[in-house]
C-alpha cells in the first residue's frame, strides 16, 4: 500500500519505507541533489504579541521545492533527513539562509526575530554553537534574535549531550524554545534544568481549546506553568479571533496560526509585514465561562 502510494507519486517517504530500498536509496540522492542545487526554500510564519498585535517575527519552515513533484513540505522529508543524517546540512542551510534574511529585515529597519527549528542531530553535533556564531558575525545580526527550537523528545534522546550543546548555544545569547510541548515525554525536572527560554504550547491543543474543556485547561496550566518557571509562551495552531481572544485572555504571551498568517516564501515577508493588521479581539464575545 505504501508502496503503491510512493509509486503514484503521493508520497515521497513513510515510516514504513525499508532503508535499503529502491525507495530509499532514490530520495536519498534526490535530497542530496536538493541540497547542490538548491531546491530547499526558506517559508516564514508569522509569531505575533497577543496584546498588541504586534509582529514580532517568525519560525522558518523548511519546503522543497522538487523539479518534477512541486513544492514538497517538510513531513515528506524532514524524518527520513533525521534518520539518514541529512538533516544537519538542512539545518545548516536553514540557518545561513534565515540569518541572511534576518539581516534583510534589520537592513530595512525591522528587529523581527526568527525561530529556526533544531533535531536529535543537531544537538549531538559538538560543532553547531561554533557555527551558529559564525554566521551571526558575519551577517552582523544579534545573538538575542535568534531562536532555536527543540522538541522534548529531540532533548530526551541523549539529555546530557543535549544539555551541553544548549548551555553553549544559550552562552552566545540566542534564545531557545521547547517546541509541541505537550506532546512528547519530558520530565519537569529536565525542563528546569534546561537553559530554555520560551515554551510553545502544541498546536492541538490550542486548535481543540474552542471546543474540548480539557485542551482548555491544559493549554491555562500550561500557561501557568511557563510563567511560573520564568518562561514566555507561544501558542501554535490559532486558526480563529476566538482563540486569539481566549488565549490573550489566558495570558499566553505569543501566538502563530492560520489565522494570522500561513507560511509564506520569505522575499514576500515585508510585503505582509506592512498589510498586518491586528483583528479586535478585545470586542470577540467568549460565551465561555471557564476563565
Ligand atoms: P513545527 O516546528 O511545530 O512547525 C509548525 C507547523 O505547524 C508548521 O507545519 C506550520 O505550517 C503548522 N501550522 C502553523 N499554524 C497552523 C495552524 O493554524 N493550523 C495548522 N493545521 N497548522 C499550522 P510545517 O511547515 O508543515 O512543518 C511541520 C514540521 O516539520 C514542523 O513543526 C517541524 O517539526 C518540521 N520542520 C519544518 N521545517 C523544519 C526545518 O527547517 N528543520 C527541522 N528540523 N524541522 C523542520
Ligand atoms: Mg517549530
Ligand atoms: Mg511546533
Ligand atoms: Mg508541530
Amino acid at each position: 500500500y505504501a508502496a503503491k502510494r510512493r509509486q503514484l507519486g503521493v508520497v515521497l517517504y513513510e515510516p514504513s519505507m525499508d532503508h535499503r530500498s529502491e525507495a530509499s536509496l532514490s530520495l536519498m540522492s534526490e535530497l542530496r541533489r536538493a541540497i547542490e542545487q538548491q531546491e530547499l526554500r526558506l517559508y516564514v510564519q508569522p509569531k505575533v504579541d497577543l496584546l498588541t498585535g504586534e509582529v514580532l517575527g517568525g519560525e522558518a519552515l523548511v519546503r522543497w521545492q522538487h523539479p518534477q513533484r512541486g513544492l514538497v513540505q517538510p513531513m515528506q522529508f524532514i524524518p527520513f533527513a533525521e534518520q539518514t543524517g541529512f538533516i544537519r546540512q538542512i539545518t545548516i542551510w536553514m540557518l545561513e539562509a534565515g540569518i541572511r534574511e534576518m539581516r534583510r529585515w534589520q537592513d530595512q529597519g525591522h528587529a523581527h526575530k526568527l525561530s529556526i527549528n533544531l533535531s536529535t542531530r543537531d544537538l549531538l553535533d559538538p560543532d553547531l554553537p561554533a557555527r551558529v556564531s559564525l554566521l551571526l558575525e558575519r551577517h552582523q545580526v544579534p545573538a538575542t534574535r535568534l531562536c532555536l527550537e527543540i522538541t522534548e523528545s529531540t532533548i530526551m534522546d541523549d539529555p546530557q549531550r543535549a544539555l551541553q550543546t544548549l548551555q553553549k548555544l544559550h552562552d552566545l545569547g540566542l534564545r531557545l524554545s521547547i517546541d509541541d510541548f505537550g506532546t512528547g515525554y519530558s520530565s519537569l525536572a529536565y525542563l528546569k534544568r534546561l537553559p530554555v527560554d520560551e515554551l510553545k504550547i502544541d498546536r492541538s491543543f490550542v486548535m481543540n481549546m474552542e471546543r474540548d474543556l480539557d485542551d482548555a485547561r491544559i493549554v491555562q496550566s500550561t500557561i501557568g506553568l511557563a510563567h511560573h518557571l520564568g518562561l514566555s509562551v507561544v501558542a501554535e495552531g490559532i486558526e480563529t479571533d476566538k482563540a486569539w481572544a481566549l488565549l490573550a485572555r489566558l495570558g499566553c504571551d505569543e501566538g502563530q496560526g492560520y489565522g494570522i498568517g500561513r507560511p509564506m516564501p520569505a522575499d514576500q515577508w515585508l510585503a505582509w509585514v506592512a498589510t498586518w493588521q491586528a483583528p479586535a479581539t478585545e470586542a470577540v464575545h467568549l460565551d465561555t465561562d471557564f476563565t
